[in-house]
């Protein structure tokens, strides 16, 4: 026991040294524009609720009513012991909102990538990723066993290069082999966005498949908030549509939307569908309210608050800053401590921005990853941009892009 704990706080020190050392912050209040750490109210500027749905009296009245119905846990996996109403109210509300056949949810956003990409592809295969798509994405990719590449980030040039070798190797492969092609609409720690269309074009070339990751587009962005492969039309083009419940759907768990073949198909073969425990009902019902609240009315205001939010943070910035089509505006510091000292400086003012650090971008890349809210004020927007450091450094690595 000393010598396993010995080793391990080796490693922390190191982490510590190299100031990526990180540790939990209690809140003592639900998540919303402000809450509690420590007895102080903080303005917050950290969380994924982008509309301020996580909190929600219809969410939580649909929470409480499952938990009346179907009691707290689900009691197996849904193959073993029967699949709750809870969940397939929210499947069929999930296709409808996608405009696809069928879909499938997941415990977390994580298990849904995890599940499904080790479902379609194996070692026979190779699978082509977005340089920042998010972690889940990378360790599913690794555990199915296919042959990874990278392609620079949005670089269609890039992307066009690996397709051709993986065309090459295919044909040179005596099985079947495949290409799964992943990227995220809106990126998770950049806020910007793919060129969706031109990667639908290269896939359609080489006769790949595609899966896009819409976390942080669902409920934000296109019509209803349906999200970008929905805006350009191209639902029937993406095999694979992926998501989350728990950002601004405001529950918890992942999805992924397709055809009834992919669907039924996952059923039986994705493993993190199958030999885990059925999430709380609880959590389908409040996502099921949460996509109903998104397509409503209610949904258009809560976007439109929420752009005239991310419209006057970035008007503040003295340097052009393009088009942050989501809710997330990062501020790109570079040095880890750096990054560290800034965001304990606004906590010093009472308002808490997370300082992300490697491993969830690269070394070197460390940032004020600002996410504002439909629950935020102008007057909350004021209050941080008084407080940001007087030029942020937003010496981007590259230039966000429109949808295209
Ligand atoms: C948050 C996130 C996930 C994981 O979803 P969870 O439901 O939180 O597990 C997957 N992909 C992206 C891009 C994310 O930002």
């Amino acid at each position: 026991m000393p010598l396993f704990d010995e080793t391990l706080n080796q490693r922390l020190a190191e982490l510590r040294e190299q100031h990526l050392f990180r540790e939990l912050r209690r809140v003592d209040s639900a998540q919303g524009p402000r809450i509690e750490i420590g007895g102080q109210t903080f303005l917050n500027f950290s969380s994924n609720d982008y509309l301020g749905l996580a909190n929600h009296p219809a969410l939580k009245t649909a929470a409480i009513h499952a938990v009346e119905k179907f009691g707290a846990g689900a009691g197996a996996s849904r193959l073993v012991c029967g699949s709750l109403a809870s969940f397939h109210e929210l499947e069929e509300s999930l296709a409808a909102f996608k405009k696809a056949e069928a879909a499938l949810t997941f415990s977390t956003g994580y298990a849904a990538a995890l599940g499904t990409i080790t479902a379609l592809v194996g070692k026979d295969d190779v699978i082509i990723l977005d340089k920042l798509v998010h972690a889940s994405i990378v360790d599913a990719a690794k555990l199915s066993g296919a042959k990874l590449r990278v392609f620079d980030h949005n670089d269609l040039n890039d992307l066009e290069k690996i397709l051709k070798w993986a065309n090459e190797k295919s044909r040179l492969t005596p099985h079947a082999s495949r290409i799964l092609i992943v990227t995220e609409s809106i990126f998770s720690m950049d806020g910007d966005c793919a060129p969706l269309r031109k990667i639908g074009a290269l896939k359609e070339k080489y006769g790949a498949w595609l899966m896009v990751d819409e976390a942080h587009a669902t409920g934000i962005i296109g019509q209803n908030g349906r999200g970008l492969a929905d805006e350009l039309g191209m639902s029937d083009q993406i095999e694979i549509q992926i998501g989350t419940l728990g950002k601004a759907l405001g529950a918890s768990g992942g999805y992924i939307c397709g055809s009834r073949a992919l669907i039924d198909f996952l059923v039986n073969r994705a493993r993190s569908f199958i030999f885990s425990t059925a999430p709380v009902p609880a959590a389908a019902a409040a996502a099921t309210a949460g996509i109903k609240i998104v397509q409503s009315a209610e949904g258009e205001t809560r976007r439109h608050h929420l752009r005239q939010r991310v419209t006057e943070l970035i008007s503040n910035f003295k340097f052009q800053i393009s088009n942050f089509p989501g809710a997330i505006v990062p501020l790109i510091i570079g040095d880890e401590n750096e990054a560290l000292a800034a965001a304990a400086k606004l906590r010093e003012q009472n308002i808490f921005v997370p300082a992300i650090r490697f491993p969830t971008v690269a070394r070197g890349a460390a940032r004020l990853r600002i996410t504002l809210t439909a629950s935020h004020s102008a007057n909350d927007v004021a209050k941080l941009c008084a407080a940001l450091p007087p030029t942020p450094h937003a010496s981007r690595r590259h230039e966000p892009t429109r949808p295209t």
